[in-house]
């Protein structure tokens, strides 16, 4: 399946189009089969390597992709988690056996991945997480510890975890990654009911878990810089290539237009500033968006803007759905996004939640605030201490 780069984009975008227009209705059946004919189409893995499975096509190409795939109102694919994060850690630091064993598999969604990273007591500081990895004398590790808020984590086959290895360095130091087998013995998860009334994610727990050496990803100790690897590309496929964070703006301006005679003249003006406001928030997003390509397309890994992105993203997304839900009254019960896609009501519900994952608002603005401002750093009261010395200051 190689990839003819002097296609030219606009001829790409046509046969995108074409296929997904055509095949459109098959994504109703079964998430994992649409996924499977997406990928036999070419239309997966856009930018990985050939050998892992890919195309190795540019960020462009695979943004035409997702922009076309968006244009139609079509769902994100249901391995996203595998492919935006597990598959491009297990790219750069997994072995080759690890990579001829799952990548393949995980863009035909053969199997389904998730990321087990936080924990009760880490979320936004990841590195203070206490899931135990401890080696024992015939090589294999045992894994002990809770997970939380693990997405797909109930239908999932495998994941990324990150471990504590050995709790007497600093605490970024003594973590190490695996890959697991979440139908392993002593592995149990419990799905979490959200507030819109669906569980997508997930408490995990590993109760004496094995897992071998050879599903260790990168050396051990050396986690964190390998989760970096995670959570970069997480923060790139959350909202990345001009996608949007939840309804489209054209949509909400669309559905809030066909309500908004039945709303007082003074009650329309408020409406109108709001959608005002969100559009114009959601195109800065969008922007923004395209800015990421351009740097990936140059070869170049973007900054904070990507940060920027997913803050801008987010909050339009919720003030769209919120004023649609107002201006729908008693209606966004019923009616739906998009044809046979989630009420309105239910995308106004799940939208708090993306301003948590992937990085929460607060902790964005942190990162904007030091990196693009310049401003201080927050102190930190375990710099130089043991995860375990940190853990008695407690
Ligand atoms: C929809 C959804 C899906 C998720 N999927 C996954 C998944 O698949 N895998 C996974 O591992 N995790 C997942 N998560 C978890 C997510 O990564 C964490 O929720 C997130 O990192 C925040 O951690 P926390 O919930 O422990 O909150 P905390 O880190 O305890 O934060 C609590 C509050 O304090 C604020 N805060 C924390 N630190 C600072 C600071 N330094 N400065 C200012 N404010 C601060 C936060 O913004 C927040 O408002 C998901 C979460 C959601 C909502």
């Amino acid at each position: 399946m190689d990839f003819d780069d002097t296609v030219d984009e606009a001829a790409w975008r046509a046969e995108v189009r074409s296929f997904l227009e055509r095949h459109a209705d098959e994504q109703r059946e079964d998430p994992r089969a649409w996924q499977a004919t997406l990928y036999d189409a070419g239309f997966v893995g856009v930018t990985w390597p050939v050998e892992a499975g890919g195309r190795g096509g540019t960020p462009m190409q695979q943004a035409i992709v997702d922009q076309e795939m968006d244009r139609l109102g079509l769902p994100r694919l249901i391995n996203l988690i595998g492919i935006g994060m597990c598959g491009p850690t297990v790219i750069m630091h997994g072995s080759d056996r690890q990579k001829e064993r799952y990548l393949r598999r995980l863009l035909r969604a053969d199997d389904l991945w998730c990321q087990l990273f936080s924990e009760p007591s880490a979320g936004s500081d990841l590195a203070a997480l206490r899931t135990r990895a401890v080696r024992g004398a015939d090589g294999d590790w045992r894994i002990d510890g809770q997970k939380v808020w693990t997405t797909l984590a109930h239908l999932a086959d495998y994941g990324i975890l990150l471990t504590r290895t050995d709790p007497d360095v600093p605490k970024h130091r003594g973590l190490t990654m695996f890959v697991v087998d979440l139908k392993a013995p002593g592995v149990t998860v419990r799905p979490l009911r959200q507030m819109n009334g669906e569980a997508h994610f997930n408490e995990v727990f590993f109760d004496d878990v094995v897992v071998p050496d050879a599903e260790r990803l990168g050396e051990a100790g050396d986690g964190w810089r390998v989760a970096l690897t995670t959570l970069m590309s997480e923060r790139l496929s959350l909202g990345g290539g001009g996608t949007s964070i939840g309804p489209k703006p054209e949509t909400v301006a669309r559905h809030v237009a066909e309500h908004l005679g039945a709303l007082s003249a003074d009650r329309q003006v408020l409406a109108r500033q709001q959608l005002g406001r969100g559009y114009v928030a959601a195109l800065g997003a969008r922007y923004t968006g395209y800015r990421q390509l351009s740097k990936l397309s140059r070869g170049e890994l973007p900054g904070p803007e990507a940060s920027a992105g997913k803050l801008s993203g987010t909050r339009s997304a919720r003030d769209l759905a919120d004023l649609a839900v107002r201006v729908l009254g008693a209606d966004a019960r019923v009616a739906a996004t998009r044809d046979g896609d989630d009420t309105w009501q239910t995308v106004q519900a799940v939208l708090p939640g993306m301003a948590i994952a992937g990085g929460s608002d607060q902790v964005l603005r942190n990162i904007i605030g030091e990196r693009v401002l310049g401003l201080p750093a927050e102190p930190r009261a375990d710099k130089g201490v043991t995860f375990r010395e940190s853990l008695n200051e407690l």
